[in-house]
């Protein structure tokens, strides 16, 4: 594994991470957490996402769980949660969004969930319209200094309310945000790219970038239809196979995935693998998440940095084409 540090900060990350969205508390027990992330830790990994909103706080109770269960030093790992969208299914005003007192509360109920005195990076999960960002910027400021978060990031935000936000935090002489939490893989990839390309440069700000697998298409499974117990069959996401797979834009992505696997297979390269060491060949890319719902699945995308070696410039600009 190698690491990677956290942008200009001096946080070093390892280039993989592991996550729990979907997952943790619906296809994943405290068992089998346990098992992925002796897994995890033993290639490297040293970054384990999460958030609030993950199934309504269960999420990072069985990451709590599991992580004490193992009883590895906790200097020797990062977890982090993420602010917005709240804990329960039918949120209060006060129970979400980015305003002082949910940030400020979010973070002790993430702490107590997950079962740690301090959480490494905590994210902005979206950008709240109905909140200045000033007050959004002191709540996580005075969260550092109080030594209940370390690094303070953004996920999803627009370029231009991330430039908001490192301007106030200068002008006032508070902490700026570290990083940000797009998503990155082979179908999405303008905002990584494109809209936020003078963030990495003027701030040096880093990312931790999410769906590399873009949910698991990019493995090639749903081309032939929806396998059994894969992410697009669970109930409750079926806004996710909608915007996967069914509408106008899944069918224009799955043709993109057709192609993909296709190239793939030229080069006899595992699809799900590739995937994923694509994402890292980007120089801004501080660490890539990895989703799995199996111990079999995690194995094998943490075995992807195997294929670096075998990435050439035909292959890429191949790639590029989809
Ligand atoms: P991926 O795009 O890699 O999708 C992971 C899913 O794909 C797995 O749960 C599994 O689903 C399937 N899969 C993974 N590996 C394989 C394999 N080798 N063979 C076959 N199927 C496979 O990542 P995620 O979408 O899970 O995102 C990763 C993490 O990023 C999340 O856990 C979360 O921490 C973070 N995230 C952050 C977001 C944000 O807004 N900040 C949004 C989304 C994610 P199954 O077996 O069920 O089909």
């Amino acid at each position: 594994m190698e690491y990677r540090k956290l942008g200009n900060s001096g946080l070093k990350i390892s280039e993989l991470s592991f996550g729990s969205w979907v997952t943790f508390n619906k296809q994943i027990d405290t068992s089998l957490a346990e098992k992925m992330f002796g897994t995890c830790l033993d290639a490297g990994i040293n970054f384990f996402d999460n958030a609030e909103g993950y199934e309504r706080g269960m999420s990072e109770i069985v990451m709590g769980d599991a992580l004490k269960k193992l009883q590895r030093p906790r200097d020797s790992y990062c977890v982090s949660s993420k602010v917005f969208f709240g804990a329960y299914d039918n949120p209060t005003p006060t129970q979400m969004g980015l305003s002082r007192k949910h940030i400020t509360e979010a973070c002790h109920q993430a702490l107590n969930r997950l079962k740690v005195d301090y959480l490494d990076l905590y994210f902005c999960h979206r950008a709240d319209p109905d909140t200045p960002i000033g007050e959004t910027v002191w709540a996580m400021h005075n969260l550092i200094v109080q030594g209940k978060v370390l690094y303070w990031g953004t996920s999803e935000w627009a370029a231009h309310e991330i430039e908001e936000a490192y301007k106030f935090a200068k002008d006032n002489n508070l902490t700026p945000p570290s990083m940000e939490q797009p998503q990155y893989n082979l179908l999405d990839r303008d905002r990584f790219e494109v809209e936020y390309n003078d963030l990495f440069l003027k701030h040096g700000m880093g990312s931790t970038t999410w769906s590399p697998l873009a949910s698991g298409a990019l493995t090639g499974k749903y081309l032939d239809g929806i396998p059994d117990g894969s992410r697009a069959s669970l109930k409750g996401y079926e806004w996710l196979k909608k915007h996967m797979i069914d509408s106008d834009r899944g069918k224009e992505r799955m043709e993109r995935v057709s192609n993909y696997i296709q190239i793939a297979n030229e080069h006899n390269l595992n699809p799900s693998k590739l995937a994923i060491v694509w994402c890292l060949l980007n120089k801004n890319v501080s660490t890539v998440i990895l989703g799995a719902s199996k111990q079999k699945q995690l194995e094998e995308n943490l075995s992807s940095i195997e294929l670096k070696p075998l990435i050439n410039e035909t292959l890429i600009k191949k790639l590029n084409n989809i």
